[in-house]
């Protein structure tokens, strides 16, 4: 596939920090459609909260981010929200569906109308057309049996297959997941990897979180390692684990060989 010369995802210079200090250190990567992208790190290194601010659910205090068009930056200067960042951060967050580690789905919902919502809230879908978008999705990641049940009824790999139906139904152009698996029982990680390896052929572009050190060395087109807020070195999977260039990615890769 020929890549894009503008990047879906553009991240410069971006710097967040909480009241016990910095925690991202200026982090600058490019993204390009299609992309199965994993970072990896070490517990606190600030992935998640990486993954917060690109989808708009951390303020960030400098630095740019632009996701399909659409730019949020901030000076840092600035006490006050102003409401064009604001709103770029609505615009944003239409663009990007995020899956975390667990209490994904609505509990009194069923998988059906859980993945019905967003369309329906957010996207002003009729209740019919919302139907036929869920049952799509839920058909793509395996759920069509399930789709009337109510989450606690289903395993937790099913729930994170709906979360990730749920999250489609907004039409993302990037998907995002923190440590999707990291909650499931190990016979269950497979189903929801391949989900996202099926989404992956299909030409979405996808950040995820991962501790899956097979995963994220065999299915993505390369690899982010972060550690203390920064992007520490980056590679294609098999580069990466054979041969580590940063003395940091090495001391942490050893836990994995
Ligand atoms: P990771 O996902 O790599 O484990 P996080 O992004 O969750 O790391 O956290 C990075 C650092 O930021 C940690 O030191 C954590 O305690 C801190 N942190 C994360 N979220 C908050 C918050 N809402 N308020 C204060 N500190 C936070
Ligand atoms: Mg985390």
């Amino acid at each position: 596939m020929t890549r894009a010369a503008i990047p879906l995802i553009h991240v410069e210079n971006l710097y967040k920090s909480f009241e016990d200090g910095e925690v991202l250190n200026g982090i600058s990567i490019d993204i390009h459609e299609g992309d199965l992208v994993s970072i990896i790190g070490p517990s606190g290194c600030g992935k998640s909260t990486f993954l917060r601010c690109l989808n708009c659910l951390e303020y960030i205090d400098s630095g740019t981010i632009t996701i399909a068009g659409v730019t949020v930056s901030r000076t840092g200067k600035e006490k006050e929200l102003d409401k064009s960042f604001l709103e770029a951060c609505h615009h944003m967050r239409q663009e990007v569906g995020m899956v975390f580690q667990s209490f994904n789905l609505f509990p009194h919902r069923t998988v059906l109308e859980n993945v019905m919502l967003a369309p329906m809230v957010v996207k002003k879908a009729s209740e019919e057309e919302a139907h036929e978008i869920a049952l799509r999705l839920l058909e793509k990641v395996g759920l069509s049996e399930h789709a009337h049940k109510y989450p606690a009824t289903l395993s937790g790999g099913q729930t994170q297959r709906g979360a990730i139906a749920r999250a489609l139904a907004m039409n993302p152009k990037v998907m995002l997941y923190d440590e999707p698996t990291s909650a499931l029982d190990p016979e269950l990680v497979g189903e929801v990897l391949q989900v996202m390896k099926d989404l992956d052929n299909e030409g979405m572009t996808q950040i995820i979180v991962t501790h899956q050190m097979r995963f994220a060395r065999n299915a993505s087109d390369y690899i982010v390692f972060m550690d203390g807020g920064e992007i520490v070195e980056m590679a294609d999977g098999d580069v990466l684990f054979e041969t580590p260039q940063n003395k940091r990615t090495k001391a942490f890769l050893r836990h994995f060989s």
